[in-house]
């Protein structure tokens, strides 16, 4: 099996690098088609950030394993990550959020375990970058909200919820307000509801719903929003675990899916060799499961699990009293751990 890896831009090489060699080690039975995608492609004359080789070979492959990538500076210019998702219609971004032994944080250090999976809808909502000035003055952004495309992310994250057992599915919204896009948002969320009776489905107000997951995090299980509010109470969520060196995610299309962490490029500390490459593992161990790869997944995710439990930590977080490991040091220790 072939999938095709894009490393991306800033630590994006440091940490791929890291992950297939995991894998590597791992035997996992895949061969790796490495394409041109990111801010360095962009920076060749390549407007959408990959090369038509890149294009073809991802349509091809059906499976993305990217690094994060640059968003180009400049007015017009488009997200990268942003086209990827909308050229290929993954229109799911599943973002999980668990407890992990050996990262400590407040909820650890008390008890509470976390297990959240946010389900952001991807393609629509403000991030089709339809922005301009109406006078000198005055700035104007579009907002989409379509019917098939809410009850298409919606419908995924309650076949998700079953699937996981879910207790609770609950929407985030603000419609109190964007009475119209957020409204559409929230009456397709209890159409589809109804097919559901099992699940406990239910609402709460974005800013409430923030203030509701940092004071009881254990109370959510499954939780859908629009795409801008999602991006937001995602990197809220990461938080709650560690940080962002500890969100994977997946970009869920009909034809074509993409692996990615949540966090980005992290400038401040790119070819520094000290990233964690933590989120970038466990959405690759979450691709790995997607292809059906289950042993695979179940051993490798097994050994990150007990050298998180060892203390084993790069310097974004851990016991201070205990010295932080640089990004290949940790692979070399998960891969003893295999
Ligand atoms: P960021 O996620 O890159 O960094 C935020 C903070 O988290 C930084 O302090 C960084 O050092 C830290 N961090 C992130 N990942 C880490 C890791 N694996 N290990 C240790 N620390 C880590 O967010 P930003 O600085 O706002 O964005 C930088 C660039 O990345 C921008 O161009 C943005 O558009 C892009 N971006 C890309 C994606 C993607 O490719 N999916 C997602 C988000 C942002």
């Amino acid at each position: 099996m072939k999938i095709a890896v894009a490393k991306g831009d800033g630590i994006g090489p440091e940490i791929m690098d890291a992950v297939i060699t995991i894998f590597k080690a791992a035997d996992v039975p895949l061969e790796y088609d490495y394409v041109d995608m990111g801010k360095w492609v962009f920076d060749k004359g390549f407007n959408n950030g990959m090369t038509d080789d890149a294009k073809k070979t991802i349509e091809a492959l059906g499976i993305l394993f990217k690094g994060p990538m640059e968003t180009p500076k400049g007015k017009g210019v488009k997200s990268i990550n942003v086209t990827a998702r909308k050229t290929w219609n993954t229109y799911a971004n599943k973002r999980v959020f668990q407890t992990l032994h050996g990262v400590d944080t407040v909820f650890s250090k008390a008890g509470i375990p976390i297990d959240i999976t946010i389900v952001r809808e991807n393609i629509e909502d403000t991030y089709g970058g339809i922005e301009h000035m109406l006078t000198h003055d005055v700035a104007l952004s579009r907002r989409f909200i379509t019917r098939p495309g809410s009850m298409q992310v919606i419908r995924y994250a309650f076949e998700m919820a079953r699937q996981k057992n879910a207790r609770r599915i609950t929407c985030g919204h603000k419609a109190n307000i964007m009475k119209i896009t957020d409204g559409l948002f929230l009456e397709c969320f209890y159409e589809v509801a109804k097919e559901y009776p099992e699940l406990k489905a239910d609402d709460v107000i974005v800013d409430d719903l923030c203030m509701k997951l940092v004071v009881q995090p254990n109370n959510f299980d499954v939780v859908v929003l629009t795409n801008l509010q999602g991006d937001i109470v995602s990197d809220l969520c990461a938080g709650l675990v560690g940080g962002l060196g500890f969100a994977p995610s997946a970009n869920i299309g009909d034809h074509i899916c993409i692996f990615e962490a949540v966090h980005g490029t992290a400038p401040d500390i790119a070819g520094k060799n000290i990233a964690n490459p933590t989120a970038l593992l466990l959405s690759g161990i979450a691709m790995l499961r997607h292809l059906g790869l289950l042993e695979k997944a179940g051993q490798i995710e097994n050994a990150l699990l007990y050298t998180l439990e060892q203390g084993v930590h790069t310097g974004d977080f851990g016991d201070k009293s205990i010295p932080s490991v640089n990004t290949t040091a940790f692979a070399d220790a998960v891969i003893a751990n295999l």
